[in-house]
């Protein structure tokens, strides 16, 4: 497995793949891999020749840098990891490099970011979306594989490969969670024995919600209220709860099947997404 932190070395060993006709598949990530980041790994190593996982904590995507400071960052288990799942090669760039003195773009996915995440932490798709895109200029990925837990980041990053034309597959893969059904997440391990108690209150109250729709509940609001009581009865802070359309993110008054509930809570401080595609 190759370690590189030059975009140049990069480009020409995923170019020296791509001429020999190897289909490369990158999974981007910012470290502290998991099952979760695992998955994408092995969906990217059955759909590809060649893997390359990035691992970048990205400056530019996080509102507050006491988070970004926090960022765990256990490079020698990631390494671990990507080696014994046949990873090709890991991607490592140093910020300096990444943005250099000078660098002066951005790119903004207008409306699809306005609302959710975006609403609550400015700039952080700008980030998102600006590191992405330089992370699939650089490997030049014909695949590229991504967490549906983060379900309004692949909303975005489908929209930005559609409109800028870029040539890449966009593979979306379903959320891993832990063996109670708690989302798995980097941030995870900033939980409390307590907090993550009172966490499970989002999964658990995901799957009821599905449960109420299955008995033929439709009405957004009743549905969303079932959430809103179960995660505020365990001291959660909730930041949204809404069912909303797959592709433009905007709330339902009426559920339907594949519309999606999206849940943003705090459990102890810490910010825990998660999401479910009604069925
Ligand atoms: P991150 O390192 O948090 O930026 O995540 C890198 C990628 O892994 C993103 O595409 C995430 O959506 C994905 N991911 C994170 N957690 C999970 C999970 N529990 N299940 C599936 N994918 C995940």
């Amino acid at each position: 497995m190759k370690v590189v932190e030059d975009p140049d070395v990069l480009a020409s060993t995923t170019r020296k793949w791509q001429t020999n006709g190897q289909v490369v598949g990158l999974v981007p990530t910012m470290g502290a891999l998991h099952a979760g980041h695992q998955s994408l790994i092995e969906r990217a190593r059955s759909m590809c020749d060649r893997v390359v996982v990035s691992i970048f904590v990205n400056p530019i995507q996080f509102s507050e840098s006491s988070d970004f400071l926090s960022y765990p960052t256990p490079i020698d288990s990631d390494l671990d990891m990507c080696q014994t799942l046949g990873v090709d090669l890991v991607y490592r760039p140093d910020a300096k490099r990444m943005y250099p003195e000078g660098f002066s773009t951005s790119i903004h996915v207008a409306r699809l970011t306005d609302a959710w995440e975006g609403r609550d932490r400015p700039g952080h798709f700008d980030g998102v979306a600006t590191v992405v895109t330089k992370l699939l200029a650089a490997s030049r990925a014909d695949k590229a594989f991504f967490g549906q837990k983060d379900f309004q980041q692949c909303a975005v990053l489908r929209r930005l490969i559609t409109d800028l034309d870029l040539d890449v597959e966009m593979v979306v893969c379903p959320t891993v969670r832990d063996h109670d059904g708690l989302a798995l997440s980097s941030r995870n391990e900033r939980l409390s024995a307590e907090s993550r108690r009172n966490a499970l209150a989002i999964p658990t109250s995901l799957r009821s919600l599905q449960k109420h729709f299955d008995d033929g509940q439709t009405e957004s609001a009743t549905l969303c209220d079932s959430i809103v009581q179960a995660l505020t009865d365990n001291d959660l802070v909730i930041h949204y709860v809404e069912i909303v359309d797959s592709t433009d993110l905007a709330p339902v008054g009426t559920a339907q099947v594949g519309n999606v509930v999206i849940v943003a809570a705090s459990s102890g401080g810490v910010r825990l997404l998660d999401n479910h595609i009604l069925t």
